[in-house]
């Protein structure tokens, strides 16, 4: 369903969605991060791209999955503690961090779903805002078939023109978040679906990064594990994990228990973001690390994005969205690494 919002009526329409909880990019310095909000007059000129993507919400960077206790006093042994029942809209979601989160649920909603990352998505509502114009300059998300206009794991996609929003709504959840104020919601004239796609004709001649021959790149993986191109790449890597932690589909984690000191025995299992760039991430408890190097776990960062995921879930486990190259502190540079991949198969 296609709708038009004036500019004006998009407070009003947010404060309608009072049952929700709201979230939104919010600037904090000098970067913006998807913060709760209580109210949404409109998207600031100079919004680009939140630093944490939406994981942060549906696969939080520390959890507790449950709790336990000596029980020789009677109480509880174990108790499960679940993500609490709270509906969640997050407004200005850009088209490659909505595609994050359609990869996050090929992991974590199929065969063995990952109860509580499955109620935090069945809780939250997605409303995207489309790119025009591009919010980094090392945006990719073309070379992966997304693009500044995509849809994919969004419910409502809002693009700014000039004087409305143009209003993608496309499923049953995008649905009920207009439903609460309907009469803000017109049909678009011809003239406003011209302006829609002529915006998105500009933004895809926006892009000035590409991948040449992305297609080239998992086959040529695959015979590449010996290759010296890790070690070249990798030599200045500072083993921050900035590239995974910001990244919108890395999802590794660890699992610790934390235990109270004194008795009564008492402890929390927790789940906590974890990173293939740190050192200690593969480390056995006999002291073998299979990636004792940053030259492995550089190719093991690529190799898990664009042939291992590929061959178990047949789809690239980027979006182009570029936060890695932009706040990598060295300037390590997946699309430079990948341009030299796809050339082995040239
Ligand atoms: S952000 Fe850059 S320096 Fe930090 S771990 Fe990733 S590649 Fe290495
Ligand atoms: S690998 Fe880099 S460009 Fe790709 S989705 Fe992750 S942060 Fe974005």
């Amino acid at each position: 369903m296609e709708k038009v919002l004036k500019k004006s009526d998009l407070g009003q329409w947010v404060a309608r969605l009072k049952d929700f909880d709201l979230y939104g990019p919010v600037r904090e310095n000098n970067h913006w991060e998807f913060n709760q909000i209580s109210q949404l007059a409109n998207f600031p000129e100079d919004y680009t791209q939140v630093n944490v993507p939406l994981k942060k919400i549906l696969l939080p960077n520390r959890e507790v999955l449950f709790q336990f206790e000596d029980n020789r006093n009677g109480g509880p042994y174990l108790q499960e503690v679940l993500p609490e029942e709270r509906e969640v809209v997050v407004f200005g979601v850009r088209p490659c961090d909505a595609r994050g989160i359609v990869l996050l649920e090929k992991v974590f909603s199929s065969e063995i779903p990952d109860i509580y990352f499955e109620r935090r998505r069945q809780q939250v509502y997605v409303v995207g805002l489309s790119c025009y114009p591009l919010p980094g300059e090392n945006c990719f998300c073309l070379s992966l078939g997304g693009g500044p206009f995509s849809t994919k794991g969004m419910d409502i996609l809002l693009t700014k023109m000039q004087s409305k929003y143009f209003v993608e709504v496309l499923t049953p959840k995008g649905e009920k978040l207009i439903k609460a104020a309907p009469e803000y919601f017109f049909n678009p004239t011809d003239k406003d679906q011209q302006e829609r796609q002529q915006l998105e004709r500009k933004a895809r001649a926006m892009f000035t990064r590409q991948i040449e021959g992305v297609e080239k790149i998992w086959p040529v993986l695959s015979q590449m594990f010996e290759s010296p191109l890790w070690r070249e790449e990798s030599y200045r890597c500072l083993k921050c994990g900035i590239c995974t932690y910001l990244c919108p589909t890395c999802h590794c984690f660890d699992i610790t228990d934390e235990i109270s000191s004194t008795a009564p025995l008492q402890g929390k299992r927790v789940r906590v973001w974890d990173t293939c760039q740190f050192p200690d991430f593969t480390m056995h408890s006999s002291g073998h690390n299979p990636r004792p190097d940053k030259a492995s776990r550089l190719r093991q960062r690529i190799m898990h994005k664009f042939l291992y995921f590929v061959e178990t879930f047949g789809d690239i486990m980027c979006t182009g969205c570029g936060r890695c190259v932009s706040k990598c502190p060295v300037g390590i540079d997946i699309i430079d690494i990948l341009n030299k991949v796809a050339s082995h198969g040239a």
